[in-house]
């Protein structure tokens, strides 16, 4: 064991170690809008929608982070064995690592895109990245959903939009709540950081620039009244949490949040693809 986290350290030789340990700490678990709720870590979202039928249940942080997901949701009065499905936005350790754990203890139905079933069936990044692998505990994929696909339970139905790039199937999920009388679209945003990714001569995922720009196009088309992120900073979701403690009833509500995203995430995008073609021109004059 002590040579797996040697060995991950190794791999991960930042964001092992500056995240790790925020990214599985204990965070109240609360309800953010109707029947969603946040009962991810301090540093890693992860969203609950409860239903009569059973529960749906998005990412399970680290694999530390899955006994923190546990607790907050038995916090709330829900049961484990409740969850009737699990989804992922990306197979990457720090929203992935906890869901073999999670898929046990509930026996939940995994739903998982086909871009991304290779990694989490193998517990792996898939493609070039400075960062190197990121092991975790493999999951099995139950059933596979592409571009467009639903899953529904109880009266939600939850909508995939694949905007692959930071992983290879990386997801992004809508719903519609009722929140208080008021229809909310929901979007829980997949990831589109680069995040160590290669983007200039990545022989195992060549096409990645063309699938981060699919990306944004497919997310500047989509509107939102609520953003929820898997790292919370990118939404503001900790202010936002402690505007409602202070009765902002709908401080999650922000039609705004999710254009801000998308054009910052892209702008940023293109500069680090600058900088990596000007950096490979240099290497090769
Ligand atoms: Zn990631």
């Amino acid at each position: 064991m002590r040579k797996v986290l040697a060995l991950l350290a190794l791999l991960w030789p930042v964001a092992a170690q500056a995240g790790e340990a925020e990214w599985s700490a204990p965070h109240a678990p609360y309800k953010v809008a109707g029947n969603v709720y946040a009962v991810g870590t301090e540093g890693i979202g992860v969203y609950l929608i409860t239903t009569p039928q059973g529960h749906i249940l998005i990412d399970g942080a680290t694999e530390k982070g899955a006994a923190v997901v546990e607790a907050n949701i038995a916090a709330l009065g829900f049961k484990l064995r409740d969850i009737k499905y699990m989804v992922e936005t990306h197979a990457h350790w720090d929203h992935v690592g906890g869901v073999a754990r999670l898929k046990r203890d509930t026996g939940a139905v995994f739903v998982a895109s086909e871009g991304d079933r290779y990694g989490l069936e193998h517990g792996v990044h898939v493609g070039d990245n400075i960062y190197g692998g990121g092991a975790f505990a493999p999951v099995r994929v139950d059933r596979g959903i592409g571009e467009g696909g639903t899953l529904t339970l109880g009266g939600i139905t939850l909508t995939a939009h694949m905007t692959p790039g930071h992983t290879r199937g990386d997801t992004t999920w809508t719903t519609d709540v009722n929140d208080n009388g008021f229809v909310r679209r929901v979007i829980f945003y997949g990831s589109t950081t680069t995040a160590g990714n290669v983007l200039v001569n990545n022989p195992a995922y060549p096409d990645i620039v063309a699938d981060y720009r699919l990306s944004f196009k497919r997310l500047k088309a989509l509107k939102a009244d609520i953003l929820l992120t898997n790292h919370p900073e990118l939404a503001d979701i900790e202010a936002r949490y402690q505007a409602q403690l202070h009765g902002k009833t709908d401080a999650f509500v922000d039609p705004q949040a999710l254009p801000k995203l998308v054009m910052k995430s892209e702008a940023d995008f293109e500069a680090e693809l600058k900088r990596q073609q000007d950096a490979h021109k240099g290497k090769h004059p």
